[in-house]
């Protein structure tokens, strides 16, 4: 089956057939570590729906996939990882140096100062532990959220 559960390893990862640290996961999309990260925290959020290129990706899904990445990156400034900002990038198309033929939209944290460490990544792009990672990033998710009640609460 070309192009379908079989053939892509983020297909297989988004229904739960291949290994991934997932941090999030709605009905349409998931986010989950990146196996070869640039820095710890490095996620990447995908539509479950295999689509190759944004040429192939329905335009609110993909709304609704920065819009994850957006929650993702105020997630990691609450979260341990003390992010003070990130990266968001996507890489469309071999001609973007796309490697992974499934759309998926890169977000890695950033701190201030950081900039030898995130050379070496870019370089080494050695894994961190993904289970402390990914709690650190759920916590950052949970304390948002909370966030957004509180604020709901205080203007009703
Ligand atoms: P691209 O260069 O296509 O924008 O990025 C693909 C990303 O997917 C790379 O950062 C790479 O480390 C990551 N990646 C490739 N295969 C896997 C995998 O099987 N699992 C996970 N979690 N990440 C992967
Ligand atoms: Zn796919």
């Amino acid at each position: 089956m070309v192009g379908g559960v079989n053939d892509c390893v983020f297909c297989r990862i988004a229904v739960g057939q291949a290994p991934a640290t997932k941090v999030y996961e709605d009905d349409t999309l998931c986010a989950f570590l990146d196996i070869r990260p640039i820095a710890r925290g490095h996620t990447l959020v995908i539509p479950k729906r295999h689509a190759s290129e944004l040429e192939d990706l329905d335009a609110e899904l993909g709304a609704h996939i920065f819009r994850a990445g957006h929650r993702l990156a105020l997630a990691l400034r609450r979260s341990d990882l003390a992010a003070d900002g990130a990266n968001l990038v996507l890489n469309d198309g071999t001609a973007a140096f796309q490697t992974v033929p499934h759309v998926h939209l890169h977000v890695i944290p950033r701190r201030h100062g950081d900039k030898l460490s995130f050379a070496a990544g870019l370089l080494l792009r050695r894994p961190h532990d993904p289970e402390s990672t990914a709690a650190a990033i759920r916590a950052g998710i949970s304390a948002l959220a909370h966030e957004d009640e509180t604020s709901a609460e205080e203007r009703e």
